[in-house]
């Protein structure tokens, strides 16, 4: 038999997903792992997929996605990341994961080095080997606000590093990037001759403050923006994302998704259409359910005097548990609690100590696991 890749053979699957089979055998466990809406998707939304598939959208696409929902995406991305956008600069993906494979595939060789922030989506340093292209973590630390330093980012920048990978609001933090931090990591790409990669997909949960998007600052430079509907809407099954990026990148994705999955699947393309161009009080109402989630975990939390972030997007949040290996620690707690959470070490080496909590679940499960947390903490102590 033929070997193997070495390359994929050595991809780490993340913690999370260990954490979910393992969890699989406990039917009574509360889920707080995923980062999954704990919605279906509006039903406007999937009666609009429904009646397309219908009417015939039933055949390929376009590699770079439907033109009417690039149209619907430049109004959007107009409206909510800040700049004018046009369809040209918009490329249609399977999932913002798909917009971040290609983005990193589009702007690294081979051997290239990425900066990928460290707590961050362990799916960074999945997407970046996968592309035979090396991670390398720069930290988010409490002296820092658990925002990038620009500073020690430059320090760490070799000959050989080529792209910058952000992502505000973040997953696990909970952070959102202050307008001048995003501006100056442009202009820090932009001097250093980067690509910026700025993961943008929560943009738009947020309970506090406001979103700034690298978008309002890129002014046609090196920058893509990955975006998504997964977590907006509740379609994370659907499998529709997007990038922003100048056009000539945007033909290099075109090359990639013929070259993997031709296009994003047309009923969701139609679907994802929907969501934009309909009403936008689902999305609101998502939010207010998280943003009570959050206020209830807080509350729990505060009472049990546990150290946390405070998120302020996203829909998570980052609890100090001062255990070194959270690996063992979820483990445990999931077969004596019954509670599943990530362990923050698969986020990266900052993430010891920490774990995070979905806000996604129901408020029930929120105050219930939580408390069960506290619990287990008191037992160990
Ligand atoms: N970026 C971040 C930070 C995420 O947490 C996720 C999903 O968990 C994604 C991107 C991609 O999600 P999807 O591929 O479902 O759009």
């Amino acid at each position: 038999m033929a070997l193997p890749s070495l390359l994929i053979s050595s991809l780490e699957q993340s913690g999370i997903r260990r954490v979910m089979t393992r969890a699989a055998e406990f039917p009574d466990a509360i889920h707080l792992e995923v980062g999954e809406p704990g919605f279906v998707t509006p039903r406007h939304i999937t009666d609009a997929a429904h009646q397309a598939a219908l009417d015939g959208f039933t055949g390929y696409t376009a590699d770079v996605g439907l033109s009417s929902l690039r149209d619907a995406l430049a109004q959007a991305a107009t409206f909510y990341h800040g700049d004018e956008t046009f369809p040209e600069e918009i490329c249609v993906t399977v999932g913002g994961i798909g917009a971040l494979f290609g983005g990193i595939r589009a702007v690294v060789d081979t051997d290239d080095e990425v900066l990928i922030p460290d707590p961050g989506w362990p799916n960074y340093a999945m997407v970046v080997e996968a592309a035979a292209a090396r991670p390398v973590r720069y930290p988010l630390r409490a002296e820092n606000h658990y925002l990038p330093d620009i500073d020690e980012i430059e320090a760490m920048l070799s000959e050989r590093t080529h792209a910058l990978i952000i992502n505000s609001p973040s997953n696990p933090l909970g952070t959102v990037f202050p307008e001048r931090l995003m501006q100056e990591l442009v202009e820090l790409t932009r001097r250093r001759d980067l690509w910026l990669i700025s993961d943008e997909v929560y943009h738009r949960l947020l309970f506090e403050g406001e979103h700034n998007s690298a978008w309002r600052f890129h002014s046609g430079g090196r920058l893509i923006v990955v975006g998504s509907f997964s977590k907006t809407y509740a379609m994370t099954g659907w499998r529709v994302g997007y990038a922003l990026a100048p056009p000539p990148v945007i033909e290099l994705y075109a090359k990639i998704q013929e070259a993997t999955v031709s296009n994003a699947a047309t009923p969701s393309q139609k679907a994802a259409e929907a969501a934009l161009l309909g009403p936008q009080d689902c999305v609101q109402a998502m939010l207010a359910t998280y943003t009570r989630n959050r206020e209830v975990a807080m509350e729990v939390l505060d009472q049990r005097g546990l150290e946390y972030l405070r998120p302020q997007g996203a829909f998570y949040i980052w609890v100090h548990v001062g255990r070194e290996d959270t690996n063992t620690f979820v483990l445990e707690l999931l077969e004596q609690k019954r509670v599943a959470l990530a362990p923050g070490s698969t986020f990266g080496q900052e993430g010891r100590g920490w774990v995070r909590l979905s806000l996604a679940a129901n408020v029930d499960d929120v105050r219930e696991g939580v408390t069960r947390l506290a619990d287990f903490l008191g037992d160990e102590d």
